[in-house]
């Protein structure tokens, strides 16, 4: 496990298995995941972000050989304290970007500056990423990694996530695999005209 001490003091988690750090050619797995207080520790069930920490363990295990950032960035880099307020207006039914708009926050403040310098100090110059979001793809390419692969993060959704993992898709335009969060949808539309008829 490596840390680093990024210029606005924030310290950032390299957690890494089957490599010594500046000795590889060839692509290695990634996981970028941004810090979750509420769904990493306490196991919230309003994102997904505690089954993607965990679904991307399991898969580095297997693999036996790759690289899991952790990147303090809670809150899609507004902080905690903001994340608690927008799920306070996300209670009164505005969706998770809409409510960062309402508080006057970006819909998502964070860079991926940070990690990219982290791979490259770990001479990950190569990476297959996994993700559902092609913004963290992005991030790595402009800052000088090349990602030669996307591999999805599965999980199920949750009728407590659901409208969230829909934002995520139909307004932050994060790739879901098997059409996981439409199926849902469409499921929960034939249970509630199936309650009218
Ligand atoms: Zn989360």
């Amino acid at each position: 496990m490596f840390v680093y001490e990024a210029q606005d003091g924030k310290e950032h988690v390299a957690l890494t298995t089957g490599f010594e750090p500046g000795t590889i050619d060839e692509a290695i797995l990634v996981r970028l995941h941004s810090e979750c207080l509420t769904g990493d520790v306490f196991g919230s069930r309003r994102c997904d972000c505690g089954e993607q920490l965990e679904e991307s363990m399991r898969l580095l295990r297997e693999q036996g050989r790759g690289v899991l950032l952790y990147l303090r960035q809670e809150g899609r880099g507004i902080g905690l304290a903001n994340k608690i307020s927008a799920y306070a207006l996300q209670e009164e039914g505005l969706d998770t970007v809409q409510a960062n708009l309402a508080l006057g926050l970006p819909e998502d403040a964070r860079d991926y500056r940070v990690a990219a310098e982290i791979l490259l100090d770990l001479g990950v110059r190569r990476a297959a990423v996994l993700t559902n979001n092609p913004a963290k793809i992005e991030g790595l390419r402009r800052h000088g990694v090349e990602v030669v692969e996307r591999l999805p993060v599965q999980v199920e959704p949750n009728p407590f996530n659901l409208r969230y993992l829909r934002t995520k898709k139909e307004k932050m335009g994060h790739l879901f695999p098997s059409s996981a969060v439409m199926l849902q949808d469409e499921q929960t539309t034939s249970c509630s005209s199936n309650g009218a008829s």
